[in-house]
C-alpha cells in the first residue's frame, strides 16, 4: 500500500503532517485548515507531539471548521495528546469554545509510552523524547508483516511446500513505515527507540544548519542537520525528511545542506508519495 503526505514545517511558526493511507494528522500547528481545507473531513485522528503552539495552534480551528463546513459533519473524529497542563486547559478551552458538536470528539490523554492499533495490520507508536523542559512524542507508523524463518530461506519451493504441511515456515516481523519525529534535542533519546532501526521514513527536527547557530537556551530543545544526519547512520533509516527548519534560513542555505548531507528538505512542505 502506497502513503503520500502533506507535510508543512517552519521552526516555532507552524508544523502539521497529515498522512492519506491511515488518515492520521500529525500536529496541528496554525494554517492546516485554511491551507488545506479539502481535507479536514478525511481526517479520522490528530496524534499531537507535544503541547507548544507551533504543533497545536491549529485545532480549535480545524474542529470548529469541521463542525459548519459542508461535509460529513457526522464523522467522529479522535485526538491524542499527552497529559500536560497546557493539553488539559486546551482541551477544556476546546470544549467550552465550542460546545456541542454535530460529530464524535473524543480526546484521549497519552501518558508514558504506547501505541494505538489501526486496521490494516498497522499500528502508531508513541515514545517519549526530551524537548527542552518537556517531553515530546516521536510518533512510529508500524506494519505487520510475514516472512520466510530464516532457516528456510534458500531452500527450494518443494522443500517449503513440504515444510509446511507440518511447520509454520514463516515468522511475524514489524517495519517502521514513517516516523514522525518534531521536536527534539536528544540524539540519544531518539536512537533508543529500537523501533525506529531501519525506518523507510523520518520526519526529523533539523531547526538548525549549524551548532553555532544555536542562541544559547536553545541547546536542549532542537537538532542540527548535522546530528539528524548521525541519527540516520546510527539507525539506518532509508530517507530523512529534514523539517522544522529555523526561520533564519533561506530556503537556497537549506536545499544545499540538505544535498550535502543526503536528505530531503522540506522546506517549508513537502508533498509526495513516500513509499
Ligand atoms: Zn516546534
Ligand atoms: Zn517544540
Amino acid at each position: 500500500m502506497s502513503e503520500t503526505i502533506e507535510l508543512f514545517s517552519v521552526g516555532g511558526l507552524s508544523s502539521y503532517c497529515y498522512c492519506h493511507s491511515i488518515r492520521t494528522l500529525f500536529d496541528c500547528g496554525e494554517g492546516f485548515t485554511v491551507n488545506k481545507r479539502d481535507r479536514i473531513f478525511a481526517i479520522e485522528r490528530i496524534m499531537l507531539s507535544h503541547s507548544h503552539n507551533d504543533h497545536s495552534n491549529g485545532l480549535c480551528t480545524l474542529i470548529s471548521t469541521r463542525a459548519k463546513s459542508a461535509g460529513d459533519k457526522h464523522k467522529p473524529l479522535s485526538v491524542y495528546l499527552a497529559r500536560t497542563r497546557p493539553n488539559v486547559l486546551l482541551v477544556q478551552y476546546i470544549k467550552e469554545r465550542l460546545g456541542d458538536l454535530p460529530f464524535d470528539l473524543k480526546f484521549y490523554f497519552l501518558e508514558g509510552n504506547g501505541e494505538i492499533t489501526l486496521e490494516n495490520n498497522k499500528k502508531i507508536l508513541f515514545r517519549e523524547v526530551r524537548h527542552g523542559e518537556g517531553m515530546s512524542y516521536h510518533f512510529l507508523v508500524m506494519e505487520e508483516r510475514k516472512r520466510l524463518s530464516p532457516q528456510y530461506v534458500g531452500k527450494s519451493q518443494q522443500e517449503i511446500t513440504l515444510a509446511r504441511k507440518t511447520y509454520n515456515v514463516y515468522e511475524n516481523y514489524s517495519i517502521c513505515l514513517l516516523a514522525y519525529g518534531l521536536d527534539t534535542d536528544y540524539v540519544e533519546d531518539v536512537c533508543r527507540i529500537p523501533e525506529l532501526k531501519n525506518a523507510k521514513i523520518y520526519i526529523a527536527d533539523t531547526t538548525f544548519l549549524s551548532n553555532s547557530d544555536r542562541r544559547v537556551g536553545e541547546e536542549r530543545k532542537h537538532l542540527t542537520i548535522g546530528e539528524v544526519s548521525v541519527i540516520k547512520e546510527r539507525m539506518n533509516i532509508k530517507k530523512v525528511i529534514a523539517a522544522h527548519f529555523s526561520g533564519r534560513y533561506t530556503e537556497d542555505e537549506c536545499r544545499k545542506k540538505c544535498k550535502e548531507y543526503g536528505l530531503i528538505c522540506a522546506f517549508p512542505t513537502f508533498e509526495s508519495e513516500i513509499y
